[in-house]
């Protein structure tokens, strides 16, 4: 096994190759690289980076880069289809702007923000990222790209088995709550015990309800299980927002498999989940 680990995107990100070997060294420094370069361009803490260049500007069309344009369009796209719920202007956001205020030109990869707005990719960004390292590491075929609560598994173990992921307790430090067997899959977790905002008041967590601007308090945890990881990544988060049925409806409606936890520690899943003990 071949096994490294760095900080990106405030996490530590681990990527395992079940066989180790000059070409698997190769492809994880070729992982990581995404890592940080979408760390770089999408991050909200350095007034330098593409994203923050984007939104220093409104009511003109911007020339990006692909990785920030599919970063956005995909936003877009989950904020649509979750009715809201999912808004990468609510975190935070200038009041009275909204995600409709966001204007692709998928011709020329130009982003046109038509009020000023706060853009917060931090729910995409990753699964992005754990997207793209596991591209380069497809050739490998048996492998994990591990992020912090969001995860790819190429293939299979050193068994030979599908992967078996453990997932998190919400309420118990260092207990899993929930096993899935996943292969060429992602896994992604929302939790409310992740990173606090920094402003953060009382049972106040990184998510925001953007219709409420607090965070919601119906779910413990969502966790969603796709064929990629920023369609988990998304749908993880939106589905926090919306709560145990609102929730795992949307799940449903867009094909995806997904278990959430209430904070009374009750579970509701979609119907096709392969749960294993
Ligand atoms: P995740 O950990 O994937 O659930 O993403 C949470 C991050 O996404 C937060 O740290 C914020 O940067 C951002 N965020 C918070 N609330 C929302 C929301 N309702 N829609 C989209 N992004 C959000
Ligand atoms: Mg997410």
């Amino acid at each position: 096994m071949a096994v490294r680990t760095e900080v990106a995107m405030s996490t530590l990100v681990t990527i395992r190759a079940v066989r180790p070997g000059a070409v698997a060294e190769e492809s994880i420094g070729r992982a990581f690289g995404w890592f940080h370069e979408i760390e770089s361009r999408c991050t909200r803490f350095d007034p330098s980076s593409e994203l923050m260049r984007l939104t220093a500007q409104t009511g003109v069309a911007v020339p990006v880069s692909a990785i920030l344009f599919e970063a956005v369009r995909f936003a877009l796209l989950a904020a649509e289809a979750s009715g809201g719920a999912f808004d990468p202007t609510a975190a935070r956001g200038v009041a009275g702007g909204g995600w409709r205020d966001i204007e692709l030109d998928e011709a020329r990869t130009a982003i046109t923000l038509h009020r000023p707005l706060t853009l917060d990719l931090g729910a995409v960004a990753k699964g992005l990222a754990v997207d793209l390292a596991a591209r380069e590491l497809a050739p490998l075929e048996d492998f994990v790209v591990d992020a912090g609560g969001d995860l790819y598994l190429g293939g299979r173990n050193e068994r030979g088995d599908p992967w078996r992921v453990g997932i998190r307790h919400p309420r118990r430090e260092g207990e899993l709550i929930a096993f899935l067997r996943a292969s060429n899959q992602a896994v992604c977790t929302s939790g409310d015990y992740e990173r606090l905002a920094p402003q953060a008041g009382d049972g106040e967590h990184h998510i925001v309800d953007p219709r409420s601007g607090v965070s919601p308090h119906a779910l413990a945890s969502a966790t969603v299980l796709a064929s990629g990881a920023m369609l988990a990544d998304a749908l993880a988060t939106a589905a926090f927002v919306l709560g145990p049925e609102e929730g795992i409806a949307l799940l449903e409606r867009m094909g995806v498999e997904g278990l959430v936890v209430t904070p009374a520690l009750q579970r509701h899943e979609t119907r096709g989940l392969r749960r294993v003990a």
